[in-house]
């Protein structure tokens, strides 16, 4: 039996092959098919005689076969099938490209229409009056085109015609099954799970309801006025008119950002009853830190700091996101926090996204707390090293003998028994920090930088793996503090980032100068190239971020660059030294690389667009960008952002040929504006929220994504998550929103 949990293998028209094809797009059950949406609709619901098709129109003919024939083409590797349709008014033509089983198909006398986009008008084609579609949509028969437009939603019949004379839908394909295979599935589906032939609504709905029920209550959508679940689907997947498809929509979007809500809310109205390890907050050693540094902190640092530092001293949780532009200086907000922390004799933990962006944390922060006497550890899959500043460097440079070995790998056990036993005061490193085996003795602060990739769900789970590292504190949990790359705009924080309290850099250190950016054509690359000798001669160095190469072409992309990193090294830039990072690099070679350009052993890095370039290096001043068109303003921003971090003037150079229409308005946008909050404003609206955060791993749906910024749905779905949980806090009453919720849980972590 046919129900919705059966999966797409047992469904009797899918093949094998093409089950794994599904399983590309994420659909695995008959479930997974009818939540499978459109993103568009070609209108065909209007039929025109054939005598008055004109080019580029959109629409349906009906008519007979009158002709049909096939030939071969291209040396016979092409083949075309060619068909004549005639009604009262006159004759189309109709071609396809590559279908041969279409000839026995589409044979002289039978009934068709043929939906598409007309090449040509009527008695415009080169040899004949008829007009000519390419590759159109064809249903055989007749069908009842009138009364499917008349008929309200649920007047859904198996005869209505699939893929013409309606508004049909197109749906995202992937290789091998197109988007045609794809509605003829669903029509199927809905066909065969729905059983509704023959009866009216009133019994229908009912029946359909306990086959695929709503998580939404009856209230709510009434209250909303919303569709029920089937009606949703169908207005998705069978729309009769333009309206339905957005109310549809507009449902899920509803009925997902309600989830992301009560997930929120449930987390957060957990995280209020947990208690944290009370951390004081020591005015003196805070202020004689900050004296130290060799910059003064800007106001929204020491803002941050406070905000931060106030919150740590409740035995209430934090729970706080750090929020700022590339180079306002978000690590040493973070440093303050850690080096109180370790004050007050507590552990810290601290996770990057990178191998290289935590190794780069261990060196800043053991830099950065060196005179106070803690030991800072990293630790990923590929570094142990421990920094041991058990005596303050003074005393240490008398007995040198105790100096800090100098990178030396430690035993993963003695590092593991450190930590345990809370000799080690921070531990530094990637996501090899949550692995079973590590405990701390009291970890009272986790901190996570660049987290804006992760979603509501996945920062909740990654909180719980936090919270069982913590082995020695018992009922405490540690405070929370993330950190982003990007900035991210307001209107998005909103939704994305609603239970965190956020503190905001939006102003950057006094010294940066505003980063010199042009747009710059291939003709006059010779004149940058110049400029840049002229830096290095003045002791500066240069970033050259080389084009995007295909994904699926990794081993080129490294060719491409080691041919470019040679050319480069021998035709523009004999003499100096070029330094060169690519994905395929071991982290160890990439370290190597990196510290050659640190210690300017080298005076140009070249890198390609996959590798992470979060790195710090301020005597670099030029920022160069091989096909700037291609990358996303956020990204330009970001690369741009790894210049102009010292005193000096710098510059960002963006190599274009011929950028598209949204290339050029990015490649505006950068040079008109530095403010990175902007940028960020500006990247949303050209690219839409789930672009924006750059993910797939949220577990939130492409109609959910879009309406990430759409303040009045999620004030509506704050709303209704409170109420709902007010009245039934363990969602007793609300199974299915339950169950949705687990779902959409389990949906979030697989990714
Ligand atoms: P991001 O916010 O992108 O993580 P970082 O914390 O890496 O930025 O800081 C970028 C650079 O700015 C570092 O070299 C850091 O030492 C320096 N810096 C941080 N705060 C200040 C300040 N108030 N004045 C001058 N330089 C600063
Ligand atoms: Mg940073």
């Amino acid at each position: 039996m046919l129900s919705i949990a059966t999966p797409v293998k047992n469904i009797s028209r899918v093949t094998p092959a093409a089950a794994k094809k599904l399983e590309r797009l994420g659909i695995f059950t008959a479930r997974d098919f009818l939540f499978h949406f459109p993103f568009r609709y070609e209108n065909y619901s209007q039929t025109v005689p054939a005598s008055e098709i004109h080019a580029g129109q959109t629409a349906t003919v009906a008519g007979t076969i009158t002709g049909a024939k096939t030939v071969r083409a291209w040396k016979r590797k092409m083949h075309i099938t060619e068909i004549t349709v005639s009604d009262e008014s006159g004759s189309v033509r109709a071609v396809w490209f590559n279908q041969p089983y279409l000839s026995e198909q589409l044979q002289i006398g039978k009934e068709i229409r043929l939906s598409g986009k007309a090449r040509s008008s009527a008695g415009s084609s080169a040899n004949g009056k008829n007009a000519l579609f390419n590759n159109a949509g064809y249903n055989k028969r007749e069908s009842a085109t009138k009364a499917y437009f008349s008929n309200p939603a649920w007047e859904f019949s198996r005869r209505d015609p699939t893929h013409t004379g309606r508004l049909v839908p197109v749906y995202p394909e992937t290789e091998g099954l197109s988007s045609r295979w794809i509605r003829w599935q669903i029509k199927f589906l809905f066909d065969a799970l729905f059983k509704i032939k023959g009866y009216p609504a009133s019994v229908r709905m009912p029946y359909v309801r306990t086959i695929i029920p709503d998580p939404l209550p009856e209230n709510i959508l009434a209250e909303l006025n919303l569709p029920d679940l089937a009606t949703a689907l169908l207005y998705i997947h069978f729309p009769k008119n333009e309206i339905q498809p957005v109310i549809a929509r507009k449902r899920f979007a509803f009925e997902e950002m309600l989830l992301v809500q009560i997930k929120t809310l449930q987390t957060k109205n957990q995280w209020e009853k947990e208690k944290s390890a009370s951390i004081p907050f020591d005015q003196k050693l805070i202020k004689s830190f900050a004296d130290k540094l060799p910059f003064k902190l800007t106001d929204a640092q020491r803002k941050a700091a406070f905000e931060i530092l106030k919150d740590l001293e409740k035995e209430k949780p934090m729970n706080r996101l750090l929020n700022g532009d590339v180079g306002s200086g978000k690590t040493i907000v973070a440093a303050i926090a850690a080096l109180q922390t370790a004050a007050a004799g507590y552990q810290t933990a601290i996770m990057a996204p990178t191998e290289v962006l935590a190794r780069q944390h261990f060196l800043t922060f053991s830099d950065f707390l060196k005179n106070y006497g803690f030991s800072v550890a990293l630790l990923t899959n590929s570094y142990r090293e421990i920094k041991n500043f058990r005596f303050p460097i003074s005393d240490l440079q008398k007995k040198s003998k105790l100096l800090p070995k100098k990178n030396k790998p430690v035993a993963r056990d003695k590092l593991l028994s450190e930590t345990r036993n809370g000799k080690i005061n921070l531990l530094i490193g990637t996501h090899a920090l949550i692995q079973e085996d590590i405990k701390f003795k009291n970890l009272a602060l986790a901190i996570v930088d660049e987290q804006h990739r992760f979603g509501v769900v996945q920062r909740a789970h990654l909180q719980q793996e936090i919270e069982k590292i913590n082995d020695g504190l018992p009922e405490k949990i540690p405070h929370f503090l993330t950190m982003t790359a990007t900035p991210i705009p307001r209107t998005l924080s909103l939704a994305y980032f609603g239970n965190l309290d956020l503190s905001i850099l939006d102003e950057m250190p006094k010294n940066r100068k505003k980063i010199i950016t042009r747009a710059i054509d291939p003709v006059q690359k010779e004149k940058v190239y110049d400029f840049v000798k002229k830096q290095i001669r003045n002791g500066r160095q240069t970033f050259i971020i080389l084009p995007f190469v295909e994904e699926s072409k990794m081993l080129t992309e490294v060719k491409a660059a080691v041919a470019e990193h040679r050319r480069l090294s021998e035709e523009i830039f004999s003499g100096f030294k070029l330094g060169l990072l690519h994905g395929r690099l071991k982290s160890a070679e990439k370290e190597k690389v990196m510290r050659e350009f640190k210690n300017k052993k080298t005076d140009i890095l070249i890198a390609t667009p996959v590798v992470e370039v979060g790195i710090d290096i301020p005597n670099a001043t030029v920022m160069i960008i091989e096909d700037a068109d291609r990358f996303g303003l956020s990204q330009l921003h970001q690369l741009r952002g790894r210049v102009g971090r010292g005193d000096s003037q710098s510059y960002c150079f963006l190599f274009a040929g011929q950028p598209t229409e949204n290339g050029k308005k990015r490649l505006r946008t950068l040079v008109e504006n530095q403010d990175g909050f902007k940028i960020a404003e500006k990247d949303l609206e050209i690219r839409g929220p789930g672009e924006f955060l750059g993910t797939r791993q949220s577990g939130l749906s492409d109609i959910a994504m879009e309406n990430l910024t759409n303040a009045k749905l999620i004030r509506i779905s704050k709303d209704y998550a409170r109420k709902i949980l007010a009245s039934d806090p363990s969602l007793k009453k609300h199974l299915l929103i339950r169950e949705a919720l687990r779902k959409f849980e389990k949906k979030a972590h697989l990714e």
